[in-house]
């Protein structure tokens, strides 16, 4: 009963995917989740889908079998992910040239069309035009971030999957070779393991000896229950200072300061955006804080306070919403979309986090992943 062909560690998006990719292929899979709850950054999310984002010949396949497998994923998984498409509204500081900063989006494959403030109001009627110079519109997909984790799961779990609620306190090897996993309960056999703890992928990579770019913010955001307020579209900021620090927290300089326990590294970055749920809650966010140490305090009263400021300079109308501040770890490497693959080092290990648009690039590559499992292994990238 202990063994199992696949380890998964995380039941976040990440996880949840690749545990139903590997189980619909036929393998005994195993996911283990420290938290019954899913407190996580899969729960917090906006759940949007940037298929406009790909850069690359990649990147742009990708970004296209992502929005087919959205298209059919909640007949696949027997639950409605909520899947559909709305429009992305970047807003532009009232003090920014919408030009210039239309500029920055000439690297995606799917360009936004530039609005004037009148325009950007007549598609979102919340926003406020005298704090906008413009917006950038883009066709962006959505989904109910908990409710297709949920969906991954429940057809997992019809698939013959196990999941155990259960924290990995080590991952066990003998020459250098993978034999199982060690929770704060039982000990379970595998030769191969995944990693997927998001924001806690760091740490676990750490406790083996293993350094990989892969980082991970604080993040604080706001739910809201259900309120009898209507926006259309997802808001986020034009100008994404999140991943201005990302890049630089992967800066060599940045990078020795990663090992210290308790470290500010940059400051913080606040970017006002707002999603409602088809339920009619909201998520008001976001703060993007880098802390060395997972565990890090988070002053809420701060952080609730600066997220209903800012959000209410662009969306007057959400800044007084009734609900209460979240809090969650966020994984991310600065210089790439995605640690997915084998870590040779230590044969049987292997990485799937780090996702950059995680909802864009998690569902492709997790069947991707499962295509190599069964087909060719040694295609699979190897990442050390
Ligand atoms: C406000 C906000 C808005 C966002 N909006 C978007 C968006 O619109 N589009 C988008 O693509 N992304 C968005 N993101 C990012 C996205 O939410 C995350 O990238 C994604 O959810 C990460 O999924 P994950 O599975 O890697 O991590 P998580 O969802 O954090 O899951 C990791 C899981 O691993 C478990 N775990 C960790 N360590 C262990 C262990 N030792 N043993 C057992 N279990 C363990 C944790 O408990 C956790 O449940 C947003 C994030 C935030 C905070």
């Amino acid at each position: 009963m202990k063994n199992f062909d696949w380890i998964i560690i995380g039941a976040g998006i990440t996880g949840s995917a690749l545990s139903y990719e590997l189980a619909k292929q036929g393998l005994k899979v195993l996911l283990l989740e420290k938290d019954p709850n899913y407190d996580n950054a899969t729960r917090y999310s906006y759940g949007g889908i940037a298929y406009w984002s790909g850069t690359d010949d990649v990147s742009i396949k990708l970004c296209q079998e992502s929005r087919q497998i959205h298209h059919h994923l909640s007949e696949e998984l027997g639950e409605n992910t909520e899947f559909r498409e709305l429009d992305l509204m970047l807003t532009i500081p009232v003090d920014k040239d919408p030009q210039t900063i239309a500029k920055n989006y000439q690297k995606f494959f799917v360009q936004p069309q530039l609005l004037t403030p009148q325009e950007s109001t007549d598609i979102e009627p919340l926003l406020n035009p005298n704090a906008i110079s413009g917006c950038l519109k883009l066709p962006h997909g959505h989904i109910h971030p908990q409710k297709t984790n949920n969906a991954y799961l429940h057809a997992f779990l019809r698939l013959g999957g196990t999941i155990q609620y259960e924290e990995v306190t080590q991952v066990l090897s003998q020459n250098q070779t993978i034999t199982g996993i060690k929770t704060n309960k039982e000990k379970y056999y595998s030769k191969n393991v995944v990693i997927c703890a998001g924001g806690l992928t760091r740490s676990l990579l750490k406790t083996l000896g293993i350094t990989l770019n892969i980082y991970f913010t604080h993040s604080q955001l706001i739910l809201t229950p259900t309120v009898d307020i209507s926006l259309k579209s997802l808001v986020m900021p034009a100008i994404l200072n999140r991943l201005d620090i990302e890049e630089q927290s992967g800066d060599s300089e940045f990078k020795s300061l990663w090992n210290r326990p308790s470290d500010e590294i940059i400051s913080d970055v606040m970017e006002p955006g707002a999603i409602q749920f088809l339920d009619g809650r909201f998520c008001l966010g976001q703060i993007s804080q880098i802390r060395t140490n997972p565990q890090a305090k988070i002053d809420s009263h701060l952080a609730e306070k600066t997220i209903r400021q800012r959000v209410g300079k662009i969306l007057p109308a959400l800044q007084d919403l009734p609900g209460e501040l979240h809090h969650c770890l966020v994984a991310f490497c600065p210089d790439s979309n995605f640690l997915v693959g084998k870590i040779d080092s230590l044969t049987g290990l292997h990485l799937f986090s780090g996702f950059t648009s995680t909802f864009v690039f998690a569902p492709p590559l997790a069947r991707r992943f499962a295509g190599w499992v069964i087909e060719d292994y040694q295609k699979m990238p190897s990442l050390l």
